[in-house]
Formats: C-alpha cells, sequence, structure tokens
C-alpha cells in the first residue's frame, strides 16, 4: 500500500495536530473549536498554536 505524500493533506494533518486548545484550569486538551473543557467543563480554555522558527 503506497503512501502519497500530498502536500495538502500534509498540511492539513499538521494544522490539526498542532492547533488546539489547552484548559487553563486543569490542563486538558482540546479541540481548536471547543468552548468548553471536556474534562471540568470551565470555559477558561486557551489556545495552542505550532509556530515555525
Ligand atoms: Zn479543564
Amino acid at each position: 500500500m503506497p503512501i502519497t505524500l500530498d502536500p495538502e493533506k500534509l498540511a492539513i494533518v499538521m494544522r490539526h495536530r498542532f492547533q488546539y486548545k489547552i484548559c487553563r484550569e486543569c490542563g486538558a486538551r482540546n479541540p481548536p473549536d471547543a468552548e468548553k473543557c471536556r474534562r471540568c467543563r470551565s470555559r477558561n480554555l486557551r489556545p495552542k498554536k505550532f509556530k515555525k522558527k
């Protein structure tokens, strides 16, 4: 089964992998579109983004 490295797919994967929100209350990782923490249901989320150096 060949693995094709489609640059557009790779970009999407990278974006989904590095964009998420961290809960300030319990530190749980939540999806980037989450409004509430899935563990403690706090709204105190901060976005985490991967930046290239
Ligand atoms: Zn939380």
